[in-house]
């Protein structure tokens, strides 16, 4: 379980973008952060694995300060997945989603085995692992940008508008595979979006967020359909 225990964050400039944040992503479950643009969202996001760091409050994993791990080991423990894939541009497909592997010191053979492996789990034609990024559409970058998330079988993962970029027919797709992979995996998993259908289909929980980083509501998908 993820647990926020009112974390505001105030940058240099003296925005407010997080402002008393309380609450607990379960272990398991699908918890959607969603608002409008900056309402604090990628903010949230960001101080789970330590890109930044709270100002105040605390964030704990399975009660343990993140502030006290040491972000390398945090970062092994935790996916990421970013709106545009973030994929090394010169490294084949296969190579993309076995960077993780490679660096955690397994051998080569077994790094590309797993790849292959996750291609297969994420919807990835195998015919696809000798291509580059650019050669691949804008749906099958972020399936890759996925598998790469979980090529170390993560405990949490994090998305941020992971399938805001592509268009509504390969977006709906995408979830529909998100939720057919967690029935498998059980991920702890963190997901943002602006768009509130997407947080109604995917979250198990649905934190809704307002301008300057306040918890509007925290509710189940029922609840939000009901309002
Ligand atoms: P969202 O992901 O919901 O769009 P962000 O977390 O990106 O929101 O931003 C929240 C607020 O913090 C916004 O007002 C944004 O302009 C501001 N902000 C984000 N990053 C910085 C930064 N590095 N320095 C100052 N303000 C920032
Ligand atoms: P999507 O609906 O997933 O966004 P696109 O319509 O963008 O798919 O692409 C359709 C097909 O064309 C995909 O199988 C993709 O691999 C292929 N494709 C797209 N761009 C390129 C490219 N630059 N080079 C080679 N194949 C490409």
């Amino acid at each position: 379980m993820i647990t926020f225990e009112q974390v505001t964050k105030r940058y240099a400039d003296g925005t407010v973008a997080v402002s008393d944040l309380s609450l607990e992503a379960p272990t398991g479950r699908i918890t959607v952060f969603v608002g409008p643009s900056g309402c604090g969202k990628t903010t949230s996001l960001r101080m789970i694995n330590r890109m930044i760091d709270a100002s105040s409050g605390r964030i704990l994993i399975d009660d343990r300060d993140v502030r006290g791990v040491d972000p390398a080991e945090l970062r092994r423990g935790i996916g990421y997945v970013i709106q545009q894939a973030g994929l090394f541009p010169h490294r084949r497909v296969l190579d993309n989603i076995a960077t993780v592997p490679y660096l955690l010191g397994w051998d080569k053979r077994r790094a590309r085995d797993r790849a292959a492996e996750l291609m297969e789990l994420v919807g990835l034609d195998a015919g696809l692992a000798s291509r580059y990024p650019f050669q691949l559409s804008g749906g099958q970058q972020q399936r890759v940008g996925v598998a790469r998330a979980l090529a170390a079988d993560p405990p949490i993962l994090l998305m941020d508008e992971p399938f805001s970029a592509v268009d509504p027919v390969v977006r709906a797709s995408l979830q529909d595979e998100l939720l057919r992979l967690q029935e498998e995996l059980h991920k702890t998993i963190v997901f943002v979006t602006h768009d509130i259908d997407e947080a109604i289909k995917l979250g198990d929980s649905i934190a809704v967020l307002r301008v300057g980083g306040r918890l509007a509501q925290l509710a189940s998908p029922a609840e939000l359909l009901a309002r």
